[in-house]
């Protein structure tokens, strides 16, 4: 068992927009590995063309083909919180490239 962890890129690469990878143990390493540009090719790609990307979901306790079958479903936005909650009219607070927090903005504004 490991992770299995959703990135949200903040620029869509062609029609992908997210990235659904498996960490046996820390994601966190795997994550430092994507941005120097080692492992996954859809993430070589976007880092070389300068799209950031950020941790919107991670589950733990999960299995390689609990993996393949989230790919499979490509429906990636309806797992991902960060795209949820700007379809809601929320703002998603990050930091350091992970999503902690969603906020209501209509509820600032009043
Ligand atoms: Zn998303």
């Amino acid at each position: 068992m490991g992770y299995v962890y959703l990135l949200h890129f903040d620029k869509p690469l062609k029609h992908a927009k997210h990235y659904i990878g498996y960490a046996e143990n820390d994601v966190e390493q795997r994550l430092e590995k994507h941005k120097s540009g080692q492992g996954a090719r859809l993430l070589q790609v976007i880092t070389e063309k300068g799209i950031g990307f950020k941790l919107a979901k991670t589950w733990n306790n999960a299995s390689r083909s609990f993996e393949r079958a989230l790919k499979n479903k490509k429906n990636a936005p309806r797992f991902c919180p960060i795209c949820k909650s700007i379809k809601a009219g929320r703002v998603p607070i990050i930091v350091k490239g992970k999503l902690i927090a969603t906020i209501d903005v209509s509820a600032i504004s009043r």
